[in-house]
């Protein structure tokens, strides 16, 4: 499949994302978590994206459509893959479609995850993440707790509070999307391949997502 998932922070994008990968192979690329190993490596990208991240803002559309191009031509993408948390902008989402068109690929649809206010700031409130890049295994204090000393039961790193998940940011990160990725619903409507889905529970989320790809 070609997906993209949209969705505001805190809708389950990466969770839903997870469970999709195990339907036929197709893979899961992430902005965020590619700009996050990026951070912890200290590379370039990293160092420029770092504060815009910390603040809660966008890093900037050149940037991450230069790591989108180079992303979508590797061999790994050619079973599929499903688009977790790009395009965020107008100008990415236009990107995107030139460069779908120059690499002669085509999107089955765009899923449109819809989230009540309240689930959100729950969420992402109580959202912690697994520190260890190649992990970054999602957890909850109230739904889904790591181990009592607070360690990834998958790879036993430290589980941590993301530096863009403190009040002030998580704010900043609703307000961003509002404004600047809220409009990509009706970019892709206009297209004619926008689907929404209410989603308050990921499984049954992606088990509407394969009916509708059939
Ligand atoms: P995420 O894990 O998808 O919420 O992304 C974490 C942070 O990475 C965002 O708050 C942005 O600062 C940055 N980011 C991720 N994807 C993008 C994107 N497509 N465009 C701009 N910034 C992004």
């Amino acid at each position: 499949m070609r997906i993209i998932l949209l969705g505001a922070p805190g809708a389950g994008k990466g969770t839903v994302a997870k469970l999709l990968t195990e339907y036929d192979g197709s893979i899961q690329i992430s902005t965020g978590d590619i700009l996050r190993s990026a951070v912890k490596e200290g590379t370039a990208l990293g160092k420029e994206a770092k504060g815009y991240m910390d603040r809660g803002d966008l890093v900037p559309d050149e940037l991450i459509m230069k790591l989108m191009e180079e992303r979508l031509q590797q061999d790994d993408c050619g079973k599929g893959f499903i688009l977790d948390g790009f395009p965020r902008t107008i100008p990415q989402a236009e990107a995107l479609k030139q460069l779908l068109a120059k690499l002669k690929m085509n999107l089955d649809f765009v899923v449109n995850l819809e989230v009540p206010r309240d689930v959100i700031l729950d969420r992402l409130t109580t959202r912690r993440t697994c520190s260890n890049p190649d992990c970054q295994e999602i957890y909850n204090i109230k739904s889904n707790p790591p181990t009592p000393d607070g360690k990834c039961k998958k790879c036993g790193s430290p589980v941590i509070q993301r530096d863009d998940e403190t009040e002030e940011a998580i704010l900043n990160r609703l307000e961003t999307y509002q404004e600047k990725t809220a409009p990509l619903a009706g970019f892709y409507e206009r297209d004619g391949i926008l689907k929404n889905f209410e989603s308050i529970e990921s499984q049954e989320t992606v088990k509407k997502i394969k009916a509708a790809l059939g």
